[in-house]
């Protein structure tokens, strides 16, 4: 398929005219046609009076309606092919098995929620009925469901050029809430993103939805992205990115005259506890496989292991030479953008120039452009209890460890610990009662508490909680991977004494979804 560099706006395509987007090989510095011009007011006002316009039609299809419009979705990114692999190889820098990884994975999440749409378990439909003789006061018959919130604004991720952009997590879960998305492409990946947003728009159209189903803008975030969250018809925005762009955008969802849900996700460390007993039993494995994780990717996840925490002593000393041993292994991988690249540096300069850090160790330099050196350093804990900055997200390859006096100096580094996305134990049957004091400091600092794994790889299911308290997230009683991810796109809405012929058709007494409903208190087979 040949890129045009245009916006897509309903089924439209059309040339932008404000500040040009470019994306660049960061392995190469080759900057790669075509340019994207960026989106003017004009289109933001076309891309979301459609949106809005499409709303209650496109809440209203069928649940086999709406399945089929993602799988469609699915359908159509495969049916790109090759040049949606190499496009987005040469946009990040990402090695080719991993994009295939990631169009798999995007594919499969929206063929998932195509299974929570027809499901229909989202609707949560309860039914408390009508009781006209009761005393003192009549009861009337009150139904609930949920219903999509309206048009949502996503911000495409730089890490996830397709799991987490234009038909990632936060559009699947929003199309399937029955909401119109709209999203800012990233400017990392652009011919990524119209890839996969042409994908869309045919996948609209072969479903006969209302064209304001979905858009895609380009431009910069200050300018498309604050008009779109500023927008009276945009009704929840989706984003991932770093804390200032997530704040910045999060205020002006906030200082709307209508102020709506804006779900962040923004900054994580995620701590690993290796524990006593397990450092003292497999602390070389251990500290092998810790670089393992930290350099996957260049370090480039929100999930990657950028803090370990854990008591002094030989042990923990064996773990710390098998890391250093390993990074020399660790290969310099190309990080997303020149811009990355660059924050990257200068977060592994604050960490190495602070007085009370040490180097351990440095992965190789790597000879290509914009390459990451995988890095290691320690600090002791009172060090660490005394700078909130040391908090600070180094997004990519290097990590921190945190060396504590005994299990209480421990448990106070955790109970200072900001809110994260994950939190990880490694630990033997000996560390029960060690690990048992620690949960409960977990369960209120972090989303998602692993045992014995390592934090990056996110399993795309219903269990899954991608989320965490601030600064992990915006909204720390959502997630935004995985099946739960629908609920921030919905609210509910209670009908009472409504004619059946006047409900919506999942709350008519006949149930003709055949949906498991809350009746009078108890639930139906
Ligand atoms: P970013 O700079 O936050 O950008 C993400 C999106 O937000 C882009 O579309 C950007 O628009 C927009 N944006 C940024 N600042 C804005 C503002 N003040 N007002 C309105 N819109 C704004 O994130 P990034 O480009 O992906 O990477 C930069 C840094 O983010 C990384 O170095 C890393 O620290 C962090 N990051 C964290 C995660 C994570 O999962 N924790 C993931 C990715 C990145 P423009 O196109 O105009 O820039």
């Amino acid at each position: 398929m040949q890129l045009t560099g245009e916006l897509l706006i309903g089924q439209h395509a059309i040339k932008g005219t404000r500040d040009p987007v470019q994306a660049i090989n960061p392995a190469t510095g080759e900057k790669l046609e075509p340019v994207y011009n960026g989106g003017s007011s004009n289109e933001v006002e076309q891309a979301c009076a459609l949106a809005w316009q499409a709303f209650d039609q496109y809440r209203e299809t069928s649940l086999e309606d709406r399945a089929v419009f993602l799988e469609t979705v699915a359908e159509e990114i495969e049916a790109i092919g090759d040049a949606l692999v190499e496009r987005a190889v040469a946009e990040t820098g990402l090695a080719e098995g991993r994009i295939q990884g990631e169009r798999g994975r995007t594919c499969g999440q929206l063929r998932l929620f195509a299974r929570v749409v027809r499901d229909g378990g989202w609707l949560d439909v309860r039914v408390d009925p009508a009781m006209p003789d009761r005393q003192p006061m009549p009861r009337g018959d009150l139904r609930q469901r949920h219903i999509g919130l309206g048009p949502v604004v996503v911000f495409g991720a730089s890490n996830f050029p397709l799991a987490f952009s234009v038909a990632g997590g936060d559009t699947a879960s929003a199309l399937a809430a029955g909401c119109p998305v709209i999203v800012k492409a990233h400017g990392a990946h652009p011919g990524t993103s119209e890839l996969v947003g042409r994908a869309i728009q045919k996948a609209v159209s072969r479903c006969g939805l209302p064209e304001g189903v979905f858009s895609l803008l380009y431009g910069s975030g200050r300018d498309v992205g604050t008009a779109l969250v500023s927008d009276k018809r945009i009704k929840a925005a989706g984003f991932t990115g770093s804390r200032n762009g997530g704040m910045a955008l999060w205020k002006v969802a906030q200082s709307r005259d209508e102020p709506i849900p804006f779900y962040a996700e923004m900054s994580s460390i995620n701590p690993v506890f290796p524990l006593p007993e397990a450092l003292r039993a497999r602390g070389r494995d251990m500290g092998k496989a810790f670089v393992g994780s930290l350099n996957m990717g260049a370090g480039q996840f929100c999930t990657n292991p950028g803090l370990v925490i854990a008591i002094k002593g030989e042990a923990l000393e064996t773990f710390k030479q098998a890391a250093i041993d390993a990074l020399a292994d660790a290969n310099a991988q190309t990080m997303l953008t020149p811009g990355i690249s660059d924050a990257y540096r200068e977060g592994v300069e604050r960490l190495s120039g602070h007085n009370g850090v040490t180097e351990l160790g440095r992965g190789p330099v790597g000879e290509g452009m914009n390459a990451c050196q995988a890095g290691l350093y320690t600090a002791s804990a009172q060090t660490f209890l005394a700078d909130t900055a040391l908090q600070d997200e180094v997004f990519g390859a290097t990590s921190l460890i945190v060396e504590c006096v005994d299990s209480d100096e421990l448990a106070a580094v955790a109970e200072h610990l900001e809110g994260q996305l994950t939190a990880t134990l490694q630990m033997d049957d000996a560390d029960l009662e060690s690990a048992r004091a620690l949960v409960p400091i977990l369960e209120r600092k972090a989303g998602r508490i692993l045992v014995n794994g390592w934090p990056t790889g996110v399993e795309v299911c219903d269990a899954m909680v991608h989320g965490g308290p601030f600064p992990a997230t915006s909204d720390g009683r959502t997630t935004s991977v995985g099946t739960a991810a629908i609920k921030r796109f919905l609210r509910p809405v209670c009908y009472q004494s409504l004619p059946d012929a006047l409900l919506p058709e999942a709350l008519r007494e006949a149930n003709p979804y055949q949906l498991n409903r809350l009746v009078d208190g108890k639930r139906e087979d």
